[in-house]
């Protein structure tokens, strides 16, 4: 019988997850079907019991704005998901627990180092935003040991707060803009500055000699913050498709244990974007 997965947000029409998961499932062969399901903005629990219960889904993927919510929800959690204080990635278990996952930093991570050979170990990162986004990025990023993260956000307050959460793991600081000091070999941007065609402001200077730039929105012009980075001469700017593939790649794996390939499947959507 074949296995069925959603992922769920509101909106989700944009979502290209069933393109992604759709690709996975052929390339895999794995025998699945895979849908975007809006879910009303108060209705999240009812709309869990439903998917699980009325369409008999073994999964879905989470999405704005259901993050937080599903976190809050999910009785068993990967460490990386209690981390993140977020879950993008739910199996529904036979005995009808759910279990909830955090795929987004590993798929950022997979995306810089992997896809795009960006060396973080010994590194400078600057890491703009304190959303959820930022969070779940945070440890991942770690693990690759850089010299240091600062996390800057518009409110201020949001980021030292993440930086504390996070001060056990590694040299992680966090302020306001303003508060941003010395240069920068990643810069990765997590705000949703993009979305409004706007750039977080940045002091002159901020980056290092050779730095790459990553903006976690795209788009299939360059972003706002991609712009800056070029005429700031960031010798590398990238931008989220491929950690959304990356991630997608994860939570596919935690269904199906077939991990699936990336690369044709990012340039499959970068032709189509
Ligand atoms: P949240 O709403 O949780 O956080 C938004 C963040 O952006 C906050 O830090 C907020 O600051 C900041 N912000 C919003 N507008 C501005 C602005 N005009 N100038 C400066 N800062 C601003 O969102 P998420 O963390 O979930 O998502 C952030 C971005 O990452 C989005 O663009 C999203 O699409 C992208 N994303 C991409 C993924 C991928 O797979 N490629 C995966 C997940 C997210 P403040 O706290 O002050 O309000």
């Amino acid at each position: 019988m074949t296995d069925k997965y959603a992922v769920i947000g509101n909106p989700i029409h944009h979502s290209k997850s069933p393109l992604i998961h759709a690709e996975f499932a052929r390339q895999t062969g794995e025998d699945i079907e895979y849908s975007a399901i809006e879910v009303p903005l108060d209705g999240l629990q009812n709309s869990l019991q439903q998917l699980r219960d009325v369409l008999k889904l073994k999964g879905i993927n989470v999405t704005v704005p259901f993050k937080e919510q599903v976190w809050k929800i999910t009785q068993q959690k990967s460490a990386r998901a209690e981390l993140a204080g977020a879950v993008n990635t739910v199996v529904f278990n036979n005995d009808g627990s759910l279990f909830g996952d955090n795929t987004d930093g590993i798929g950022l991570c997979r995306d810089l180092v992997i896809n795009h050979q960006v060396e973080l170990a010994g590194k400078r990162i600057l890491l703009l935003g304190a959303g959820g986004a930022s969070r779940g990025v945070i440890a991942p990023l770690l693990e690759y040991q850089p010299l240091g993260i600062f996390i800057a956000n518009r409110t201020a307050s949001k980021s030292s707060h993440l930086a504390e959460l996070f001060a056990h793991l590694g040299n992680v600081h966090g302020g306001g803009f303003h508060d941003i000091a010395g240069e920068f070999d990643v810069v990765i941007n997590a705000t949703a500055a993009s979305l409004q065609g706007e750039v977080p402001p940045l002091p002159d200077k901020v980056l290092a000699s050779g730095a790459c730039c990553y903006d976690m929105m795209y788009s299939d012009t360059d972003t706002a913050f991609i712009q800056w980075a070029k005429a700031q001469k960031a010798e590398k700017t990238i931008d989220g498709l491929g950690m959304l593939v990356e991630q997608a790649a994860e939570a596919f794996y935690l269904w199906r244990g077939v991990r699936p390939q990336t690369a044709s499947v990012i340039s499959l959507l970068h032709n189509k974007t």
